[in-house]
């Protein structure tokens, strides 16, 4: 018996059941069209009734809890990975929610200017946002101008504004406190009185997510097959987790908010993280369920 045919003979039992590495097929492969006795070796190897199902079926409940202590691991740190994302989000919304400031709080005095004006702010005002837009009637160009601070800021002491220089026909000092009559005029003589026009509300998208969570909540309980209803429970998980994100975010129902972007993209990654939370929740306890179910 040759070198070679040692060699090509420990790997038969493997290559007989497919296990060999390309390049290990190929050395075989090659071996075999020149050596008869390798490969009527190999014929018998696949004549000869395979002790495999017997040894497979031992392995098999091996195999299967192996497995399943993979996918609860897996969703185990899904869950406290959720966990921790959802509470940092949150940490970071609250701290970092706007907190705008009254004219008084705001604005230690103001230089009237060729276009406008120079505002120059007290050390209470960490973040400015200044906004131009054409009076809808009329060609002033008006100028809105919002101060705020965080608990952020002040925990980092943050450096505060200076000052800014601000151009426009009309521009408003917007406190975006609940009254709009207690908005200042900065600069300039309106036409009429301007209304801030940003007062958009997220309650538009919490009222739609709730409405979602409850229809896809009501057709999970009352559809019968059990892959439907648990699919849809899932479903229904997301616009909850909206919901719950929407109040943490606005710290409450139905406050208007003046950042809208900000708390839009805080509400869109707590959402994500909420829902993963619940998914994986829901998950336990329909497995614990179904453990208990098959125990009875
Ligand atoms: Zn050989």
């Amino acid at each position: 018996m040759s070198k070679e045919c040692e060699i090509v003979r420990d790997l038969l039992p493997l290559y007989a059941e497919g296990l060999t590495s390309e390049a290990s097929n190929e050395f075989v492969e090659k071996h075999l069209k020149d050596c008869a006795e390798c490969t009527q070796l190999l014929k018998d190897m696949r004549e000869e009734p395979q002790p495999q199902p017997l040894k497979e079926e031992s392995e098999l409940p091996l195999k299967a809890l192996s497995k399943t202590w993979h996918r609860k691991n897996r969703s185990l740190a899904v869950l406290i990975a959720g966990i921790a994302a959802s509470v940092l989000i949150s940490l970071y919304a609250w701290l970092s929610a706007p907190r705008y400031l009254t004219y008084e709080q705001a604005v230690a005095k103001t230089e009237e200017t060729q276009n406008g004006v120079r505002v120059f702010f007290t050390n209470a005002v960490h973040h400015i946002h200044t906004e131009s837009y054409a009076e809808p009637e009329g060609e002033s160009v008006n100028t809105d101008l919002e101060c705020w601070t965080s608990t952020l800021d002040q925990l980092w002491h943050a450096d505060p504004v200076r000052d800014a220089l601000l151009e426009g026909d009309v521009i408003y000092f917007r406190d975006n406190q609940a009254k709009s009559d207690s908005d200042v005029i900065l600069h300039g003589t309106p036409e009429s009185a301007s209304i801030p026009l940003r007062r958009l509300s997220l309650n538009y998208y919490l009222f739609i997510a709730a409405a979602m969570t409850l229809i896809f909540g009501v057709c999970a309980a009352l559809i019968r097959n059990r892959r439907t209803s648990d699919l849809l429970a899932q479903i229904a998980m997301v616009p909850l987790a909206w919901c719950i994100a929407s109040v943490i975010v606005e710290r409450g129902i139905g406050a208007a908010t003046w950042s809208l972007t900000r708390d839009f993209s805080l509400i869109i990654l707590l959402c994500a993280s909420l829902a993963a939370v619940l998914i994986s929740l829901y998950r336990r306890r329909r497995e614990k369920k179904s453990i208990n179910s098959a125990l009875m």
